[in-house]
């Protein structure tokens, strides 16, 4: 019998890096986990047999969080394959950069439409499944609180949002008892940004500790988050980042 034994839990773009990362750890503490994805479909699959292998259930979702229509659908999947929800994390996410004077209109939409409207329609979804002690959990970034470089504007911007989103959902599911908040990664190993890449040293410069996390260090926060011991955090923002913004 762990922590969350029971718990039945959605991680949005689940089957690679933070996301991968956070459901192995729910299912750690005892959830089971239905996780979406957009096209890995091996890479989904492989990590609900690693789930599967520790005595959770877990099912993943095809779902392009870019696509209304199919947020609201894979919630309602989770549910039905789960028989409830009680965890949201809202970890999918992606980065286009470059510079505002040059972006393009492609880019900034898909960057909204995944990392703030895609937010917003999955908890949407799902509050209406969540009972007492449910849980909404965001993955935001560092780089919504302070931008070192230019290039990651409009990406930085859309993770600036979640800040209000989580402060202002709290105060509406506090008397449900639902508690909101946001983690805030730093340089985490992952394909979307990886530990040898071609600007890791400059980030990695910028941190306290001199490197970058990794993608079990942000699941470990979240599923604290998830925990009854966390029961009286909501609104809160978790800067997870090695010191990045220290
Ligand atoms: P990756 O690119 O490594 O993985 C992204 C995951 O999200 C994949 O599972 C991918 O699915 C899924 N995904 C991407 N787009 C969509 C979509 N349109 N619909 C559904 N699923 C989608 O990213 P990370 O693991 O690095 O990032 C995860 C989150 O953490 C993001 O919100 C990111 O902004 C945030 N973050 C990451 C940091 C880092 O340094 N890595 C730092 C700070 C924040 P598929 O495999 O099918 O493509």
């Amino acid at each position: 019998m762990t922590e969350l034994t029971g718990k039945r839990a959605l991680v949005t773009g689940g089957s690679r890096g933070i996301g991968a990362g956070i459901a192995l750890a729910l299912a750690d503490k005892g959830a089971d986990v239905a996780i979406t994805y957009e096209k890995s479909a091996d890479r989904a699959a492989d990590l609900v047999r690693q789930i599967e292998a520790k005595g959770r259930r877990a099912v993943a979702i095809q779902a392009d969080s870019a696509d209304p229509a199919a947020v609201k659908r894979s919630v309602g999947d989770a549910v039905a394959a789960l028989g409830g929800l009680d965890i949201l994390v809202n970890n999918a996410g992606i980065a286009r950069y470059g510079n505002v004077a040059d972006v393009s209109l492609e880019d900034i939409e898909a960057q909204l439409n995944v990392n703030v409207r895609g937010v917003v329609l999955a908890t949407q979804a799902a509050i209406p499944h969540l009972g007492d002690g449910g849980r909404i959990i965001t993955i935001g970034s560092c780089l919504a609180e302070r931008v070192p470089t230019g290039g990651s504007t409009i990406y930085s911007m859309t993770k600036s949002a979640l800040l209000a989103f989580t402060r202002g959902l709290s105060r509406e599911l506090g008397p449900q008892a639902i508690t909101v908040n946001l983690v805030q990664p730093g340089a985490v190993d992952t394909d979307m940004n990886p530990a040898d890449g071609d600007h890791s040293d400059g980030l990695r410069a910028l941190t306290a500790l001199g490197r970058y996390g990794r993608t079990e260090e942000i699941g470990a926060v979240v599923a604290f988050l998830a925990s009854p011991g966390a029961s009286l955090m909501t609104g809160s923002v978790v800067t997870v980042d090695a010191g990045f913004n220290a």
